[in-house]
């Protein structure tokens, strides 16, 4: 993992020119411009982005934490990862 970084939101890698260093209530994260730029757009999407990072910490709550290495490969998580947002 030299040149790439883990993004949250899409729960997939991206070069790492690609990424900024976002502050989070959980800490910092990585997260690419194309997707900071997406959730930008509008007010309508904006809620729409609310309601599902709602949705999926609901989510996330019922489910066990895994290593980083696991859950990059998950079934369970790619599944959960076509509904978040975050
Ligand atoms: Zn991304």
């Amino acid at each position: 993992m030299s040149d790439t970084v883990f993004c949250y939101h899409c729960r997939a890698r991206h070069p790492i020119e690609e990424v900024r260093q976002i502050s989070t209530k959980s800490g910092k994260r990585w997260r690419c411009t194309r997707s900071i730029v997406a959730t930008k757009k509008g007010v309508n999407e904006r809620d729409d982005f609310g309601r599902q990072t709602t949705a999926f910490n609901k989510a996330m709550a019922d489910f066990k934490p895994l290593p980083m290495c696991l859950m990059e490969r998950h079934p369970l998580v790619y599944g959960l990862s076509t509904v978040s947002v975050m």
